[in-house]
Order: structure tokens, then C-alpha cells, then sequence
């Protein structure tokens, strides 16, 4: 009885909570040269059930200028990325290539290129990179592959964030919760199922010491839930998870304002000049973070994915956009937490050289989401450079 009693109260307080829990419309304010899409996205050309026109369909629907395909170990061709014709949005093409440890995204990969029958990780992407393609390694501790080849030059980046990696770290009770949230209010189900990728973030920082690492976020979206490659469920479908985290492009203020093709995005994404957001919690466009710093020539500033001089007194800036809730800014210098705040904006004098980068953090909204906080934005850090005869560091 009184098990029954309980298990009522806890399907009405989900029900009640996917009715009223009303999530921040997407739509804010970026800056001048940010965009947004999504990357990592199967169409029915692999295990996705939606063709590219539909794909395109949903990600213009969540408000999105671009996205990257990248079916797995075939890449789209040029003919229908040009009969889908999307007009002022881009999309990058790519293949999600299987190799012997794991699997990596080659973005702005032709058609043309042929894999061979091998499936040396190395080989491959030496392969795909002489063939024109960024490389990203994809779900680097997935379940079944675990990413080895980390010593190899040819990939300029790696997914910190996997919707189906950073799913599996919810146990049965979470997923469930989900699950009955979904049919009501899918955006507030996937966003229930947001977690840190603390071990995808450990290993970006110990690999910014030794080389250049852009991070990205991968939607890995398929809106198919199948068995043995049969489609059950279009389940969960695109729209809602392109609403949920999404891949922020900054261009520049000297971007053109009405158009970014997909050499140009793929090209910010692999400096980093980007940023990744989980934007169901509330609209990130124009988070900010910068260093600034007076040098010999002036005054000048970097943002993700730039480098700057170190000069005593720069400063590093990191704000989110007005309005939005009360925020947790974690900063990190070399991976290490140097300053953790609930504020809207910091002002924090740089310590010295290093990679700089910031975390914000925002609590879950509604009854199951216990006001748990959550990763909203990491963006990839500012390299502070020690000057030629410094020895500050
Ligand atoms: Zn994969
Ligand atoms: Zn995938």
C-alpha cells in the first residue's frame, strides 16, 4: 500500500513537472561573428532515421546556422549536400571513421576519399587529414572503445562533450526519469540527463600542455532508438537534441554578417575559436571570455582558441549574458581551479602564463531536477604566452 501510495506520488510529481517547468526560450542575443549549429549528426545514410533535408529542416527549426554530417565511414556527397540547398546554411561534411581504437569525426572530408580495408586509427587519419579533413577524435572513453592514439599530429581536436557518452553516466532511476519526462517536455527530459564529462575535460587539459587541442561538442544525433539496426522509435528525436547542447562558432567581428560557409566554421572550430553550450538551461550566446593585456604595440585582447603575451596586469574577463539565472564560474589555469564563483562576470588578474579557460555552471530547473548544478558553457581556453625573456614561469 504504501509502495503504491509512493509510486503515484512520484508519476504526478513528474508529470506536474514536465507540464510547468518552462525552460528560457532559445533565442538570445550573440555576438557580432557567433554562430551556432550542431556537430556529429547520422542521417538514414547510416543509423539516423531522418534524410539530410529533414536533418536541415530541424536544425533550422532549433534556430541553428549550421551543421556537420558525419554518417558513419561514409561521407555525404557534394551532389546532395547541393540538392538539400539550404540557403544561407552550412553544412559541413564529414565521416564518422571506424578504426581499431575507437572512432574519430574527419570534418570537410569529400566523398572521394576512399578508406581502404585497414583500420590502423593512425593510418587513417593521416589518410583523411592529407585529404583536406579537420580531424576530432569522437567519445574518446566511450563504453566499447577506449581512444589510444593520442601521441599521433593528425587530429586537431577531440569531442569533450558526446550526448550518448555523457547520457551513460545517469544510473536506471535518472534515465527513467527521463524517459516518462520525454512525451511531455522533451528538452527538459534530455537536460535532465546532463553530466560533467570530467574525465573528456582531464584529458583536454593535460593535452594543451603539450600541443594545440580544440574541444567541440559532439550531438552524436541519430533519433533512432534501434535493435539490431531496426528503428524502433524515432526516439530522441533531432529537434530536441539540437536544443539541447550546441556548438557556439566565434567568426569575428569582421565576419561577414550574412553569411559563413562551412570552410569557415570548420576552420574556428579547428583554432577553437569556439565555445560549447548546454543551451536548454538558458540561452548562452555572447558568454564572453577574454584576456586582455597592455603589450609594446598596445593594448589587445584574445579570446578562445588565441594566444596572448603575458604582461603583469592582464586581466582575464568572463561574463554570461544579462538575465540569465544566477551562474557558477569555475576558472582554470592548466586544468587546475584557480577561482570558483556565483556571480555574472569576473574580473581576475592573470596569474602568469598558462591555458586559461572557464567553466559556468547553472541549476537544474523544475521538481526532478533537484536544483542540481549543472554544466552550462566551457569554452576552449586563452593560451597566455610567457614573453621571450620571461622568466615567470
Ligand atoms: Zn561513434
Ligand atoms: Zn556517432
Amino acid at each position: 500500500m504504501a509502495v503504491g501510495i509512493a509510486v503515484v506520488a512520484f508519476l504526478l510529481t513528474i508529470v506536474c513537472d514536465g507540464l510547468f517547468t518552462h525552460l528560457p526560450k532559445l533565442a538570445g542575443t550573440p555576438a557580432p561573428g557567433e554562430r551556432i549549429g550542431v556537430l556529429h549528426v547520422h542521417t538514414k545514410a547510416s543509423c539516423g532515421s531522418g534524410t539530410l533535408p529533414q536533418v536541415i529542416t530541424a536544425a533550422k527549426d532549433a534556430n541553428l546556422s549550421f551543421l556537420a554530417v558525419t554518417d558513419h565511414n561514409r561521407a555525404m556527397s557534394l551532389a546532395s549536400v547541393a540538392a538539400a540547398d539550404p540557403p544561407e546554411f552550412a553544412v559541413i561534411d564529414g565521416e564518422e571513421v571506424s578504426t581499431s581504437t575507437g572512432h574519430f569525426l574527419a570534418l570537410g572530408l569529400s566523398d572521394a576519399w576512399a578508406r581502404g580495408s585497414g583500420y590502423d586509427a593512425r593510418t587513417l587519419m593521416a589518410s583523411t587529414r592529407r585529404a583536406g579533413a579537420v580531424n576530432f577524435i569522437a567519445h574518446p572513453f566511450g563504453l566499447r572503445d577506449h581512444w589510444h592514439e593520442w601521441e599521433t599530429p593528425d587530429y586537431a581536436g577531440m569531442e569533450i562533450w558526446n550526448d550518448d557518452a555523457v547520457w551513460r553516466q545517469n544510473n536506471a532511476f535518472e534515465v527513467a526519469i527521463a524517459f516518462l519526462l520525454y512525451p511531455m517536455n522533451s528538452r527538459l527530459a534530455l537536460l535532465r540527463l546532463a553530466r560533467t564529462p570530467s574525465e573528456n575535460l582531464a584529458k583536454w587539459d593535460e593535452l594543451q600542455q603539450n600541443r594545440h587541442v580544440a574541444g567541440i561538442c559532439g550531438s552524436d544525433a541519430h533519433a533512432a532508438l534501434s535493435v539490431d539496426n531496426h528503428v524502433l522509435a524515432r526516439f530522441p528525436g533531432y529537434l530536441s537534441v539540437f536544443e539541447l547542447i550546441r556548438q557556439h562558432v566565434l567568426l569575428g567581428n569582421n565576419a561577414d554578417p550574412d553569411h559563413a560557409g562551412a570552410d569557415v566554421i570548420l576552420n574556428a572550430l579547428k583554432q577553437g575559436h569556439a565555445f560549447c553550450a548546454v543551451d536548454a538551461l538558458a540561452p548562452s550566446d555572447g558568454f564572453t571570455q577574454t584576456v586582455s593585456a597592455s603589450t609594446s604595440s598596445g593594448f589587445s585582447s584574445a579570446g578562445p582558441g588565441d594566444s596572448i603575451p603575458y604582461t603583469p596586469g592582464a586581466t582575464l574577463h568572463v561574463a554570461v549574458p544579462a538575465g540569465t539565472p544566477p551562474a557558477t564560474l569555475r576558472i582554470l589555469r592548466d586544468g587546475h581551479q584557480i577561482t570558483k564563483r556565483q556571480t555574472q562576470s569576473l574580473d581576475l588578474a592573470i596569474p602568469g602564463p598558462g591555458h586559461y579557460r572557464a567553466e559556468a555552471y547553472l541549476r537544474q530547473p523544475g521538481l526532478t531536477g533537484f536544483g542540481r548544478w549543472t554544466l552550462w558553457v566551457f569554452a576552449n581556453p586563452v593560451t597566455v604566452t610567457p614573453l621571450p625573456n620571461d622568466a615567470s614561469r
